[in-house]
């Protein structure tokens, strides 16, 4: 329910078969930075404060692909969709008219940018306006062209906007509407409102909210959907007993091993660290407690391999990991390649994403009396946040 006390239900039309975009599956369920794009339009409007009930318009064929995209979302059983675009958003209408909302948003799922200041600007407007629209102004200058692909006219764009979605509707006038132009083909919702000779507002769309109609247009949303984010790992272990140390997942010979929980592999814990750093995501402590008897003696790069899952299940990647490796002894140089080669094995990149170095102290402070090692490692992600 709305402040002002109006409820507002929306309908997400994703029954089409997209054939210009050219893969198996619909394009509504193809992943856009790690998620379905339908699954971005869903998660917004589920976390919109003014938004009631979600009713998604789909083909027959997709049930399976809607419950992937649509897992642990509070969004209301689909609908399957008819014949036509207008068809289907009708059958959507018609499952609302039980229990009817005031306001109805309807919206295309190829528009996976939408963002709540566009939805609360459609809402808002339809207080004073049966129809609104978001649209943007046109930037480019508009010819019309005939068959032969030649010039006829230039179009003058002052009085032109690009039409966008969701496009918002008072619930009894659009589902009237619909009916009386049932076996029209018109091209959009307002359209069939505007048929009714009522009028249609717009207000400012977004700039992020085009269409994806083809793998271009995905692949263009995706650069500007991530974001790239840097996180700092640190991390100590000092030297007991033992004959070698584990280093970047590499075994190194040495007079002393390192002491800890799991195999003590200082610089993969910092490495870990840098990674759940960049993401927000608590540090290595969080997800893998020593208190926890599963990870004694454990092998560290378990440690990388779930902080890559977590990074990859966001729908991001490891841009480049450089790691320094602080002590006197032992000598890193000659295993600095092996280490690097594990390193990107582990993580799932190529080794040119992946840097080692080593430093001394100088033989100052506890490295330098040779106590133990220290690592500081430096990640570099591109997720969505
Ligand atoms: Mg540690």
């Amino acid at each position: 329910m709305s402040p002002s006390g109006h409820t507002c239900d929306v309908i997400i039309v994703a029954a089409g078969r997209g054939q210009r975009y050219g893969s198996e599956n619909p394009k509504q369920y193809n992943p856009l930075a790690g998620r379905p794009i339908l699954r971005w339009s869903l998660e917004t409007f589920v976390a919109h404060p003014r938004v009631r009930r979600i009713v998604t318009v789909i083909h027959p064929d997709d049930r399976a692909s809607f419950d992937a995209a649509a897992m642990g979302l509070r969004v209301q059983s689909p609908v399957l969709g008819g014949a036509t675009r207008q068809e289907s958003v009708l059958r959507g209408l018609e499952c609302l008219a039980a229990d009817p909302p005031d306001y109805v948003l309807i919206h295309d799922a190829a528009r996976p940018g939408i963002d709540a200041h566009v939805i609360s600007r459609v809402i808002d407007a339809l207080a004073h306006a049966p129809g609104v629209i978001p649209v943007l102004a046109v930037a480019d200058t508009l010819k019309r062209i005939d068959a032969n692909a030649r010039i006829t006219e230039t179009v003058p764009r002052a009085q032109l906007a690009a039409a966008q979605t969701p496009q918002g509707f008072h619930y009894d006038k659009i589902v009237a509407a619909h009916r009386a132009v049932r076996g029209l083909e018109l091209t959009d919702d307002a359209a069939v409102l505007e048929r009714a000779g009522l009028g249609v507002q717009t207000v400012p769309g977004g700039v992020a909210n085009t269409k994806i109609t083809t793998q271009d247009d995905l692949n263009r949303m995706e650069q500007t959907l991530l974001e790239t984010r840097v996180g700092t790992g640190f991390d100590v272990h000092r030297f007991t007993e033992g004959d070698h140390v584990m280093l970047c997942g590499v075994r190194v010979p040495h007079t002393h091993k390192l002491l800890g929980h799991s195999d003590a592999d200082v610089a993969l814990h910092a490495a870990t660290d840098a990674i759940l750093g960049a993401m927000g995501a608590g540090d290595i402590g969080t997800h893998f407690p020593p208190s926890n008897a599963a990870y004694k003696d454990a092998p560290s790069e378990k440690f990388l391999t779930h902080a890559m899952a977590l990074l990859r299940a966001r729908g991001g990647t490891l841009t480049h990991l450089d790691i320094t490796i602080i002590c006197e002894r032992p000598k890193v140089g000659p295993h600095r390649e092996a280490m690097v080669a594990h390193l990107a094995s582990i993580a799932g990149v190529e080794p040119n994403r992946i840097s080692v170095k080593a430093t001394t102290t100088e033989g100052l402070g506890f490295t330098g009396r040779g106590e133990g090692i220290a690592a500081q490692a430096t990640a570099t992600v591109r997720a969505p946040m």
